[in-house]
């Protein structure tokens, strides 16, 4: 396992980590910081430009560990599915522009007024493989990210790591995972499925589970703070030969997002380098 406390560079900071800052801000302050990685939003990019962005982030010198996030491909008709598809056409060119080493897409789920999720599961593997020829053109690899199964109805209905890896067996070349702890802790089959992962592994996420969780979306913890063992989940995932950077990534509108973000930073390197 690699010691995280000797190298700085293993640790990106995901946008919505400081969710105030804009790209201009997140650029500087990792600088600051001496954090040489990012993982931003597609919104932080567009609202600059992807032109601007891109020169902005190779000025500075970062790597971009991956963009987020595209997907979302189920919807109730077939303009609804065109305009999905477009759309992550348009977030594979954003990767691009920036050097995202790969753009994070997440299932979404049931169209409106549906039940059918069998229907909902065939449309995310038809618009992947949709995407599929544009990303490869573009030498940007998909990360298939599973979202925790709470969000099955209104956000993703790939929901476990076993079933993003049939994904990738039945799509092939150019299509792998984002493992995200918060996601993916629970799972009694994890060790498995991360070790059939093995090189498709592009991404790894951390932040920490509560107790209680008191909000669904937004209460994600700072990594140490919760229950999930990110040191057995970290040692199986670099036991694939994973050696790409680690990303913290925490959704906390109640706690971490009222901090001031340079303290943030210090704090997410900190846990970084100790307890991930
Ligand atoms: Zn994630």
């Amino acid at each position: 396992m690699r010691d995280l406390s000797r190298d700085k560079s293993l640790l990106a900071i995901n946008s919505a980590t400081v969710k105030p800052w804009t790209l201009e801000q997140l650029v500087k302050g990792c600088k600051r910081a001496g954090i040489t990685a990012i993982a931003p939003w597609r919104d932080i990019v567009q609202a600059v430009g992807i032109d601007k962005a891109g020169a902005m982030i190779r000025g500075a010198g970062l790597t971009v560990s991956c963009l987020c996030r595209a997907g979302l491909f189920p919807a109730a008709d077939e303009a609804g599915r065109r305009a999905a598809l477009d759309d992550n056409r348009r977030a594979v060119d954003e990767a691009a522009a920036i050097g995202a080493g790969s753009l994070v897409l997440i299932a979404g789920g049931l169209p409106k007024g549906s039940k059918d999720l069998a229907g909902a599961h065939e449309q995310v593997r038809d618009g992947l493989a949709a995407l599929l020829p544009h990303a490869r053109d573009a030498g940007v690899p998909l990360a298939i990210e599973p979202l925790h199964p709470m969000y099955a109805a209104d956000r993703a209905c790939v929901n476990t790591l076993a079933h993003a890896n049939d994904l990738c067996d039945e799509l092939g070349e150019g299509v792998g995972v984002a493992v995200d702890v918060y996601h993916v802790w629970w799972d009694p089959d994890l060790p498995r499925q991360i070790k059939r992962a093995g090189k498709r592994i592009l991404t790894y996420h951390v932040c920490d589970w509560l107790v209680p969780t008191k909000d669904l979306l937004l209460d994600r913890g700072m990594p140490g703070d919760g229950v999930i063992d990110l040191r057995a989940i970290r040692r199986m995932v670099e036991a694939t030969g994973y050696d790409g950077i680690i990303d913290v990534e925490i959704f906390s509108a109640q706690d971490w997002w009222k901090r001031e973000p340079n303290q943030v930073l210090r704090i997410c390197l900190e846990r970084h380098q100790t307890v991930v």
